[in-house]
């Protein structure tokens, strides 16, 4: 079969084990509303991955995610979807009911799942790998706790085709929404908040050796790296929601395209 001819990004997210720090009081970003101008610095003009061509994205989740995984996955859409219809009147997710999951325990996933020669799902599927074997057989980033792939955007009238797949063979679940929502900013277009590759640094991209730990692009969910505390992987909860510097990217791309209602 035909490879598939656009592959626009995989893109994984690598996991550290830390010290746990000081609990921090949460503070909660405001959405960006309607009328905003974006405030986009031009040191992350180059952040950006090909935008969604057609909203809301279906999300299909693999059977194996128990009702604890998915309670945490929709808590995930849920925020990019309210921070979606707040700002910009658009309802980024919708998700199938757990009826409509899909067995992905023998499909392929990860750089795989473009080029499969299997009938894709419309939309977005979201895979739990729990075998570190099977998630080293798909994507040769033993440490990530989770990669996007981007088959298509979507566009003329034809739904997007992506997958998520989270790898949670090392006891990593508390991790999960941390990751869900990392992950979600990719599938909406999102790079990294900042590079953490030497070759993709530039004026137009910051590297992220130079943040401070309150650089705004240091505490965006879609800095690279998720640090976790402990064997069982608590995360901070300032890792659990979205920031200003995510909300701000995804607004800059998108009320371009869309008219904010
Ligand atoms: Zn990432």
């Amino acid at each position: 079969m035909k490879a598939f001819a656009h592959i626009a990004a995989v893109i994984s997210l690598p996991i550290f084990i830390g010290a746990a720090g000081c609990d921090a009081q949460l503070h909660v970003d405001p959405f960006p509303v309607a009328g905003h101008k974006c405030g986009l610095r031009s040191d992350q003009a180059r952040s950006f991955l090909p935008p969604v061509k057609s909203f809301p994205i279906r999300v299909v989740f693999d059977r194996g995610f128990d009702r604890d995984d998915r309670a945490k996955l929709n808590v995930a859409i849920d925020r990019w979807n309210a921070f979606g219809e707040k700002s910009l009147g658009v309802k980024f997710f919708e998700a199938e009911a757990p009826e409509a999951a899909i067995d992905m325990s023998a499909m392929p996933f990860a750089t795989h799942y473009c080029k499969a020669s299997v009938k894709r799902e419309k939309g977005l599927v979201l895979v739990k790998v729990t075998s570190e074997r099977r998630w080293r057989g798909g994507e040769d980033k033993e440490k990530a706790g989770a990669v996007t792939i981007r088959c298509t955007t979507g566009g003329d009238g034809a739904a997007p085709e992506m997958s998520v797949a989270f790898n949670v063979s090392q006891g990593r679940e508390d991790a999960l929404l941390a990751e869900a929502l990392h992950e979600l900013g990719h599938v909406l277009g999102l790079g990294h908040s900042c590079a953490n590759e030497e070759k993709r640094v530039s004026k137009n991209y910051r590297a992220c050796s130079d943040l401070g730990d309150e650089d705004p692009y240091r505490i965006a969910i879609m800095y690279p790296e998720l640090e976790v505390h402990g064997t069982y992987g608590r995360v901070s909860p300032d890792r659990e929601i979205l920031h200003a510097n995510d909300m701000e990217r995804v607004y800059c791309l998108y009320s371009r395209l869309v008219s904010p209602k």
